[in-house]
């Protein structure tokens, strides 16, 4: 049977996942990564059961189990005197219902687990896609270094600003009206947030905080939004101003203002999602993570939804000759969209429902929050098995 070449835009989450998941099927592949040193930074990233069954199948169980925290439960906390609105329990309960753990992870040491899963040489540094273009028979990958690489099927896991996504659709970024400070705080700096290992949240008008504990607990990952109409950047790298950040947050609860005392530095980032869209592919090109369908992080479900992108298209792939790409590609759609559109209005959901005034809107949500406290209303999301949706799902 002919080998199948599959290019892939970009080695972030998404990208390394799918090379990973490829690689068990036996299809070899090529990522394209354009930065010239895969160095993750930014903060924490919550992995959900959803993506960690996976990710233990992948074959991260060990190395998940030894840099990521497992915590004991999500709290939603009210912005000033820290009223508990919201307990939902994780730990072993979250672990015996959904079969796999809730953990708390730095970028990093995600980042570098899915590395280690792909041979050395078949990321490609330095390499950044300036166009995608196709004929009936091949899709080329165009590289700013010059070349140009012909393949059977173009992945793109190039971001929010994917430049793969342009064959498929002709959209732009929509900013929230959000920013987004974050930051890391060495554990010994806070151990009133350490009393067990938490997901906390506190929300308040317009702006809500959420901290939790990564590298194996050395670390406090914090993430603070701001509103902001005047800040558009968006780079892990973008630097941010502690005292600002401090003076947004001034008269909330001690907590978190003694959480922003703590902190260095912070980066700041600017938040944008975009629409959902009708199809992930068009022809010989594909698209999974935030190229597919960007979302805020509201919800804390990007990363996983890539996870869940990658092995999916691989299991869709497999044992696929060429000339069944097309129908292999249909069935990845068909499985992928309804979820991550859900997922990705749900996000744009929550961002109002956070930051609601005090008043009437807010008693209300607080009232609801307080009375479904179980893990009950995750069952969609953490309960969810992509790969398991795949033998659900015929060929088309
Ligand atoms: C503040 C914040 C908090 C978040 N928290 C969570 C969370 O707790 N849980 C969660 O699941 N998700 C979270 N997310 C979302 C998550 O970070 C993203 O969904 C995830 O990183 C998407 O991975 P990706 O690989 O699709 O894209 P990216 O992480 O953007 O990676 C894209 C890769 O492609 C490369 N690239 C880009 N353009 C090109 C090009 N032209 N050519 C070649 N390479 C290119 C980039 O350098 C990068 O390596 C959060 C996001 C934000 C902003």
């Amino acid at each position: 049977m002919p080998q199948m070449r599959v290019a892939v835009a970009g080695a972030g989450i998404a990208g390394l996942a799918f090379a990973a998941a490829l690689r068990r099927t036996g299809i070899d592949c090529h990522v394209y990564e354009q930065a010239d040193e895969l160095m993750e930074v930014g903060a924490g990233v919550q992995v959900a059961p959803n993506a960690t069954r996976l990710l233990h199948r992948l074959g991260l169980r060990d190395r998940l189990r030894t840099v990521a925290v497992a915590p004991q439960a999500i709290e939603m906390r009210r912005w000033d005197d820290g009223t508990l609105l919201q307990r939902t329990p994780l730990g072993s309960v979250c672990g015996r219902r959904f079969g796999a753990p809730y953990y708390v992870v730095h970028r990093a040491d995600l980042h570098s687990s899915l590395l280690s899963l792909v041979p050395p040489d078949r990321v490609h540094l330095g390499a950044r896609l300036t166009a995608v273009t196709q004929t009936a028979d091949e899709a080329y990958l165009h590289l700013s270094n010059g070349t140009t690489v012909a393949a059977d099927l173009v992945v793109g896991a190039d971001g929010i600003h994917s430049v793969a996504r342009e064959q498929i659709v002709a959209d732009r970024p929509r900013f929230s009206g959000q920013s987004i400070y974050r930051g890391l705080v060495p554990a010994e700096r806070v151990p009133f947030l350490l009393t067990e290992p938490r997901v906390q949240l506190w929300f308040g008008p317009d702006q809500h905080c959420v901290c939790y504990p990564v590298s194996a607990g050395r670390q406090v990952s914090f993430g603070a939004t701001v509103p902001a109409t005047d800040w558009r950047q968006e780079s892990w790298s973008g630097r941010g101003d502690v005292t600002q950040l401090a003076a947004a947050y001034a008269g909330w609860h001690p907590d978190v203002t003694r959480l922003i005392a703590a902190a260095d530095r912070v980066g700041r980032w600017a938040l944008h999602d975009r629409d959902s869209i009708d199809r992930l592919s068009a022809g010989r090109v594909t698209l999974i993570g935030d190229a597919a369908h960007p979302m805020l992080p509201f919800q804390a479900q990007g990363a996983n939804q890539a996870v869940e992108d990658a092995v999916v298209l691989a299991v869709c792939l497999a044992g696929v000759e060429p000339a069944g790409l097309g129908a292999a590609l249909r069935r990845y759609e068909r499985i992928r969209l309804p979820r991550t559109t859900r997922i990705q209005r749900q996000s744009r959901a929550n961002a109002e429902m956070f930051h609601l005034a005090d008043g009437a809107d807010q008693r209300r949500r607080d009232v609801a929050a307080q009375s479904s406290s179980g893990l009950d209303r995750h069952e969609w999301l953490f309960g969810y098995d992509a790969e398991k949706a795949t033998t659900t799902s015929g060929s088309a």
